[in-house]
């Protein structure tokens, strides 16, 4: 005869939200809110210091070149090429697990190099140099406000 209780498990368990670091969008949660924020209106963009002219990608709050905190946002062109690219068949981050597989990749947008999913795309069907385009995608998830992050896909 036992003397622990039993428990049951669920069929199904949520996200924890900790793990969910897409919710850090908010002012109140990021300094680099207005890259949500420009991107939640279709806009990819990114720091540029306005000291030493450094442009950064991700965007900062501080320069890594001069330590400026002198920091200006500017916009990103929308398209770019591949620069290389790969496919996750296993080990995909949390939340994304049945989504597999999904290519991956790096794309050239001239100024800066991003790594991104590359959406609407098969493996075989890609090749460096290949011409791809912004899309920016909403994220569902357990929090009230609307909440984005940017993929890409092959340029139609
Ligand atoms: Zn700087």
């Amino acid at each position: 005869m036992s003397d622990h209780d039993t428990i049951e498990l669920p069929e199904t368990i949520e996200l924890p939200r900790l793990l969910d670091f897409y919710e850090l969008q908010s002012a109140a949660h990021t300094g680099i809110h207005e890259f949500y924020e420009n991107l939640r209106h279709g806009q990819l963009s990114t720091t540029r210091c306005r000291d030493c002219g450094n442009l950064q990608f991700p965007p900062r709050i501080v320069c890594p070149e001069c330590q400026s905190d002198d920091l200006e946002y500017v916009d990103l062109p929308h398209e770019g090429e591949l620069f290389a690219f790969s496919t996750v068949r296993a080990g995909a981050p949390l939340g994304m697990q049945s989504e597999v597989p999904f290519v991956i990749g790096i794309v050239d947008l001239g100024d800066v190099q991003l790594s991104s999913r590359i959406d609407n795309a098969e493996y075989d069907d890609l090749e460096i140099g290949d011409p791809v385009e912004l899309n920016v995608t909403e994220i569902d998830g357990p929090v009230d406000h609307e909440r984005v992050f940017f993929r890409f896909e092959p340029k139609r």
